[in-house]
């Protein structure tokens, strides 16, 4: 802090750290807390009574464990993030599905729901009315207190809840907040919203923490990408980083719903796999089922499929070198209808990598499919607000003092 630290912020700071020690090492007890952080044992004691009122931590029975030198004295009781403290909901909207998501406050995933309609010939009132009711079941079904909502839109979204252009929802300067906040099933919760693939980013990181430098790349009927360094997720100067499915993969190449030509989506996105492998697309055929039959083709070596990901697998690999040349992530991670098709595309990919990345003969990029798959960014959606709490406790725990 570039100034005094007043009182109160000085409590703030202190109920973070106190939170953040208790999420690392669990079961901790205060003693081990005023060791770890350097805070006195009283301060502790009365940073651990706030986050107890507050519902954030719980005390557990001490566990068992071999503590050499210490003796046969009373064990301290633990502390543990509260499974019933403050959780957050998840909430989807993309092409052809919309999903909710509740996480609780130590991560575990308490509610899951995937409602599977094409969005794209419906107003968007009529999409975030479905939305709202999708959160107001969620709520009702856990036994939790939701704290805060956040929305995933395939799309450019800025801080006011005002979406851009989402290309392929057909949607251009449409307000999201207002008329979400006000459908007649929304549980009054305050929302935010946010871009699909940072918030699978998100998903990613909190499900697999070794991970810190990575590029993770969603495809459904568009292609996103988040990108995280150093465990943040690099966001840009607008908010708008990722939309790597605008990245060209071949200047001549056919044209793209975003106007320029041979964008990445037009050759990687669900839609451009089905056409070259000779796969009927349109309403009838619900993108996961689509994906289920390529991935079903695949695995019979139909020759136009597999050659269909071959060129899907390609142009993603052309497109992932240019952003590790520039960014040094070392892992790719395949998200989204990307996870379950991962296994017929990351040899192209890596293909790619290989030949393209300048530092991949010493350093070669590793590529993987998303530990989420296609749920990501939903349950990414329920973490970011959960991280949130865990982040900055003070807000959750009230005045205090
Ligand atoms: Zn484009």
């Amino acid at each position: 802090v570039d100034g005094p630290v007043r009182q109160r912020s000085l409590w703030q700071h202190n109920l973070a750290l106190v939170l953040r020690r208790t999420s690392a090492t669990t079961p901790i007890s205060r003693a081990e807390i005023a060791a770890a952080t350097g805070l006195t044992r009283a301060t502790v004691s009365s940073l651990v009574e706030d986050l107890l009122r507050a519902g954030l931590v719980a005390e557990v029975d001490p566990a068992p464990r071999a503590r050499p030198g210490r003796g046969v004295g009373r064990p301290a009781t633990g502390l543990v993030l509260s499974a019933t403290g403050p959780a957050g909901l998840g909430l989807e909207i993309n092409v052809d599905f919309l999903a909710a998501a509740v996480v609780d406050l130590t991560g575990a995933v308490r509610h899951h729901v995937v409602h599977r309609v094409d969005q794209r010939d419906r107003a968007p009132e009529r999409v975030l009315a479905d939305v709202a009711r999708l959160a107001a079941e969620a709520v009702g079904g856990v036994d939790l207190t939701v704290a805060a909502a956040r929305l995933a839109l395939p799309g450019l979204v800025n801080g006011d809840g005002l979406v851009r252009v989402a290309p392929n929802l057909g949607w251009r300067d449409v307000e999201v907040r207002g008329p979400l906040t006000t459908a007649r099933h929304w549980p009054d919760l305050p929302v935010s919203i946010d871009n699909e693939a940072n918030l699978g980013a998100l998903g990613e990181l909190a499900a697999a923490p070794a991970l810190t430098n990575f590029l993770y790349i969603s495809g459904e009927i568009g292609i996103g990408a988040g990108v995280v360094l150093d465990g943040t997720l690099l966001r840009g100067a607008h908010g708008w980083s990722g939309e790597i499915g605008h990245v060209t993969v071949s200047p001549d190449g056919p044209v793209c719903r975003c106007g320029a030509r041979g964008c990445l989506e037009r050759y990687a996105g669900q839609e451009a796999i089905m056409r070259a492998a000779g796969i009927r697309c349109g309403p009838a055929l619900s993108a996961d089922v689509a994906v289920g039959r390529i991935a079903e083709l695949a695995e019979a070596r139909d020759p136009a499929v597999l050659d269909a990901l071959r060129g899907a697998g390609t142009a993603l690999g052309i497109a992932a070198a240019g952003v590790v040349n520039v960014l040094d992530v070392d892992t790719v991670v395949l998200g989204g209808s990307f996870a379950a098709l991962a296994g017929w595309l990351d040899s192209h990919v890596e293909r790619e990598l290989r030949d393209r990345v300048l530092t991949a003969r010493w350093s070669p990029v590793e590529v993987r499919a998303s530990a989420l798959g296609s749920a990501a960014t939903v349950i990414g959606a329920a973490g970011a607000v959960v991280r949130g709490i865990r982040t900055a406790p003070a807000a959750w725990a009230g005045t205090g003092r």
